[in-house]
């Protein structure tokens, strides 16, 4: 697959002290952020709605059964695609960044997952939670909590790997 195949040390935009320090600024930003008293990342998480709200309707064109999955769909497909056009570009910080959306993505569904029982989140359009939906189909509602947990895990690995990886460009640089 010419994706991988393609991936050359040298083609890579150089990582400047500065922009490392950007990173690190802007996840540690997010991380609070998502983490904080209202778990919401202002501007990036109304995107991520915006994103979110599209996604129910255009997944739901290719089948009914898709329509619920669509929100979540397109908040971690969006990312995923900016991110392969930046690789692509070998664009550095725009890929360590696009990691950092899709990370605050993962935050994001983390809390609307944890929520499936209680549904106390205040909702946006018809008022259904997905993931009530979503976990009774897969028979899986009790473990709300416990998947919530997994997938903010995971946007934690991803928000740090991603910075783990322009500081290991860095020292591949400057070696
Ligand atoms: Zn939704």
């Amino acid at each position: 697959m010419e994706f991988f195949e393609q991936s050359d040390n040298n083609n890579w935009t150089p990582v400047t002290a500065t922009g490392l320090a950007g990173y690190a600024v802007a996840a540690l930003l997010v991380l609070w952020l998502a983490h904080g008293e209202y778990r919401w990342v202002f501007v990036l998480d109304s995107a991520n709605l915006a994103f979110h709200e599209a996604g129910h309707p255009l997944f739901g064109m290719l089948n009914d059964r898709l329509t619920v999955y669509g929100g979540t769909l397109a908040q971690l497909l969006f990312p995923l695609a900016v991110l392969v056009s930046f690789y692509r570009q070998r664009a550095t910080f725009s890929c360590a960044f696009a990691v950092l959306w899709l990370g605050d993505n993962l935050f994001n569904i983390a809390v609307y997952m944890a929520d499936a029982r209680t549904q106390v989140l205040p909702l946006v359009g018809n008022g259904e939670h997905d993931w009530t939906e979503i976990f009774s189909r897969w028979g899986v509602l009790q473990w709300d909590t416990g998947i919530a947990a997994t997938v903010r895990l995971t946007g934690w690995l991803v928000v740090i790997g991603a910075g783990l990886w322009l500081g290991y460009r860095k020292l591949a640089e400057d070696a």
